[in-house]
């Protein structure tokens, strides 16, 4: 999983090949599992490299040759044939994917606990719907209508009396339909291998969107009447990432869990920064989806979209130079964008629905939107403790009824003028690839770079 991810990371650069380490998750990720990354690219027979260079790290990989390997396409093969390896095994997801609810269980009183108090109705330090939460796998049949497609290869949460059922799509045997489905939403083009790419990045999302859905199980009493609950969407894509940190890494430190935070369960201790990191890795196709919208499909794209649309996503920043303002074509271009932005600086009050039929956007758009404001709710939430159980209040604590009433929006507004950084805004993610580097993963990311590049 840990080369997948890397590999994602160069092949999302503006400077495909290479990865400029030299800000905090990368650090912290490359650091920790080196050692599992290069395991991992070895059935690409590719092999990590990492060179210092004008006071920064740079990532990337060389072949059998010692040749860089360069490019989205040639990287996009090394990520297919390290894939490749688990072709033939059942990778359902469903062990994770409870070990996360059990975390989440055990840890949101310390994270959040008057989050807990507001939904746990009476008695003990237990909120009885995440007591209930069964995980259960779905298989999707060949004989499905289209319109049902996109619903089959969803997570959901299913409502039942006796306790809500997270429901996690099985990527194994998947029908046809399905599969195209879903690489086009993952933006890997067609299924020439590209298929093991997209279970092994479904393994990894087990990890991380659970969060998402137990904060749905968490609002309770709340009613969104926006045609697609864009509100509530909201509030679960941008609390998703944060709420994760909180879990996985206690204290703020990949080490913290030996001393007294929740079990490891045998997790690795680069386990939090990869998903940040595979997140950091999609960002530049979420964002010229929605820059571009609808006409961005796939990561083979990005090679001919308009160069000045953003942040670098992490390319050597020494080459990148300046970044423009939402790349032009037609009258639409930006539309989207432009309602993103809209929606994640309202807190998810303003939603983006109207103008995303208006593009005949699909919901490779919509996904786009919950997956960007989560990552830019890192950068903006990063894992301190104290902002994520303020934005876990504000999201969940108090607000009940219609969300969009005058009162519900009062407090929203009252709380991002009190602190503008609840809400994410333009820029958000090239802060992220500004952060620098813990102290110990700059030494440790020092040792591992030879001395001159
Ligand atoms: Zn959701």
């Amino acid at each position: 999983m840990a080369a997948t991810v890397y590999l994602g990371l160069l092949r999302a650069s503006a400077d495909p090949g290479h990865v400029d380490l030299t800000s905090r998750w990368p650090a912290e990720f490359v650091a920790l599992a080196s050692d599992d990354i290069r395991e991992g690219l070895r059935p690409a027979a590719v092999e990590l490299v990492l060179r210092a260079e004008r006071g920064r790290i740079v990532g990337s990989v060389v072949d059998a040759a010692g040749e860089p390997v360069l490019g989205r396409a040639g990287l996009l093969t090394a990520t297919k044939r390290v894939c490749a390896e688990l072709a033939g095994e059942p990778l359902s997801g469903a062990g994770i994917v409870t070990s996360m609810v059990d975390m989440v269980r055990q840890a949101l009183p310390r994270i959040a606990p008057r989050v807990v108090a507001a939904c746990r109705g009476s008695g003990a330090d237990r909120i009885p719907a995440l007591e209930a939460v069964k995980v259960q796998l779905t298989r999707s049949r060949a004989s499905s209508p289209d319109f049902m497609i996109q619903f089959d290869t969803s997570w959901c949460l299913l409502p039942f009396r006796s306790g809500a059922v997270l429901a996690v799509p099985s990527l194994d045997d998947m029908p046809p339909g399905h599969r195209a489905y879903v690489l086009k939403l993952q933006g890997l083009g067609p299924d020439d291998g590209a298929w093991a790419v997209a279970r092994v990045e479904h393994l990894i999302s087990c990890f991380l969107v659970p969060f998402h859905e137990l904060i749905h199980l968490l609002q309770t009493g709340q009613d969104d009447s926006d045609v697609r609950s864009y509100s509530a969407e909201h509030d679960a894509s941008r609390l998703c990432g944060v709420l994760m940190l909180q879990v996985l890494r206690p204290g703020g430190s990949p080490a913290a869990d030996a001393g007294g935070g929740p079990p490891s369960r045998g997790w690795p201790p680069h386990l939090a920064s990869m998903l940040v990191c595979m997140m950091m890795g999609q960002a530049p196709l979420f964002q010229h989806r929605l820059r571009l919208a609808p006409a961005v499909v796939s990561e083979a794209d990005l090679d001919s979209a308009p160069s000045a649309e953003g942040p670098p996503a992490g390319a050597a920043r020494s080459e990148a130079g300046a970044h423009g303002e939402a790349a032009s074509g037609s009258a639409d271009a930006g539309g989207a964008w432009r309602a993103y932005r809209e929606w994640t600086a309202s807190f998810g009050l303003r939603s983006p629905a109207a103008a995303l039929d208006a593009l005949g956007c699909d919901n490779s758009h919509d996904r786009s939107m919950k997956d960007l404001v989560c990552i830019e709710g890192v950068a903006r939430g990063g894992d301190d403790a104290e902002t994520a159980r303020q934005l876990l209040e504000l999201a969940l604590v108090g607000r009940q009824g219609d969300l969009y009433s005058e009162e519900n929006r009062g407090r929203v507004d009252a709380a991002i003028a009190a602190d503008a950084r609840l809400a994410v805004t333009e820029g958000a993610l090239e802060e992220l690839w500004g952060q620098p580097p813990a102290e110990a993963h700059a030494l440790a990311l020092a040792e591992l770079a030879p001395a001159r590049g």
